[in-house]
């Protein structure tokens, strides 16, 4: 699966200058619920997870 409309802001840049750095998941792996997205911040190096639930219409 692609998802980029899985993008998510990096909290690092915004804990850092405000920047508000939107995010593709480096990887994303689904489970009961949706996704999990794992997200790498090039900018800062800030690495974070995301869970994300399907939508119902997908
Ligand atoms: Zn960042």
């Amino acid at each position: 699966m692609t998802a980029p409309h899985y993008s998510d802001v990096c909290e690092g840049c915004l804990a850092l200058d405000r920047t508000r750095t939107v995010v593709p998941p480096a990887n994303t792996t689904p489970n009961q619920h949706g996704l999990i997205a794992d997200y790498l911040c090039h900018r800062c190096g800030h690495i974070w997870t995301c869970g994300w639930a399907e939508e119902a219409a997908a």
